[in-house]
């Protein structure tokens, strides 16, 4: 990873950066996904012309698109959400890029998109935050978040893949992803649907979010933070959050998580915490979990605690549940040892502050 890029970036003159007091007003209190860096990666990419050509880095700036691009009339869109973290000893670093890569040709092959290199997707990323590196937060437990993304920009309005695409990364300073910096969340078992099987519930594709919408929506009118999904077919299976995987702590030691079966979004985070706890001695499995199960393992205390998990927040603890046949709530409803634990764990190899036996930390 440490090799010369592979990939040369012309990089194109900023007429108008942020002016260094107005950028410091934004990272002293950027909240979550409202300010953004003053510069963005882009690649773009014509079948007719070999692929992906002219990576470049310039300023953030509106796209040009004509009215008939596919992405605006039939939603060829991918995206992936990371973060880069400001290390002990003040180095930069990425948390698994490679696996984000991966997991965006994952979704482009379910959205009929082409890949795009692994390590141009990584080099990408690490080109913007070294030319952003002034734009991390000062704020405990901020981070750069990055968002690369990509959509069809072709002019055609018949059906098909289209043949061009852009490729495109941008930043935002993060603070705390939940504005109350919520111990425990409350969560609303909707009755919609976010995922179908044979449909796109796996790919990271702003399809899946527009669904979200109502429902997330609708929890929060209720007064919950976040909506819960179960399985479209028998409405009993429970998958996951809008934007969050879940696992289940018991009294015996041991951890559940939903199985990727396809309609449920294969997280990093999911991923990194199922390898931490198994190496903490938890025996996890990937198995169905059902709501009525969930109740009465809360009731009977048998469930201890439960963790929604995800880049933005990373471990966050479910507290309260609700839906359309009353509420219950998990342990205490605060925040569980093993959450807090794991919680602590990820953010300590994130940051640098533990050691990462993983090979998880890509410095920039
Ligand atoms: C991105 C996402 C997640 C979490 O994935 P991470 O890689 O852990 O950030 C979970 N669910 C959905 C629906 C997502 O889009």
């Amino acid at each position: 990873m440490a090799d010369a890029p592979a990939f040369t970036f012309a990089h194109m003159a900023h007429p108008a950066p942020t002016a260094a007091s107005a950028r410091e007003a934004a990272i002293a209190d950027p909240g979550f996904g409202k300010v953004f860096s003053d510069h963005m990666v882009s690649i773009d990419y014509d079948l007719a012309k070999d692929g992906w050509h002219s990576p470049r880095v310039g300023p953030r700036e509106p796209i040009c698109l004509d009215p008939a691009a596919s992405v605006l009339h039939y939603s060829q869109e991918i995206f992936e959400g990371m973060k880069a973290y400001k290390q002990a000893d003040g180095s930069l670093a990425l948390f698994r890029p490679q696996a984000n890569a991966a997991r965006l040709n994952a979704s482009a092959t379910r959205m009929a998109m082409p890949h795009l290199p692994e390590d141009l997707f990584v080099e990408a990323v690490r080109q913007l935050v070294q030319i952003d590196r002034d734009w991390f937060p000062a704020v405990d437990g901020g981070s750069l978040y990055l968002r690369p993304f990509m959509f069809a920009t072709e002019a055609f309005l018949g059906v098909r893949p289209a043949t061009q695409y852009k490729f495109l990364v941008i930043a935002s300073p993060a603070g705390n992803y939940f504005k109350s910096g919520a111990p425990a969340v409350s969560i609303w078992i909707s009755e919609y649907s976010r995922a179908a099987p044979g449909g796109t519930g796996a790919a990271k594709t702003g399809g899946n979010y527009a669904a979200s919408l109502v429902p997330t929506a609708d929890a929060f009118a209720r007064g919950h933070d976040q909506v819960l999904f179960l399985d479209a077919v028998e409405h009993k299976w429970v998958e996951e959050l809008g934007g969050m995987n879940l696992f289940f702590v018991f009294d015996d030691g041991s951890m559940v998580t939903p199985p990727l079966s396809g309609t449920i979004l294969p997280g990093i985070t999911r991923d990194s915490l199922l390898q931490l706890a198994r190496e903490e001695g938890l025996t996890v499995r990937e198995e169905p979990y059902s709501i009525d199960q969930w109740r009465s393992d809360a009731a009977s205390g048998r469930l201890v605690e439960v963790m929604a998990c995800g880049t933005a927040a990373v471990v966050t603890a479910v507290g309260h549940v609700a839906g359309p046949e009353g509420s219950f709530t998990i342990g205490s409803g605060g925040p569980g040892q093993l959450t807090m634990k794991l919680r602590a764990q990820l953010v300590g190899i994130q940051r640098g502050a533990i050691p990462d036996t993983h090979g998880w930390v890509v410095k920039i």
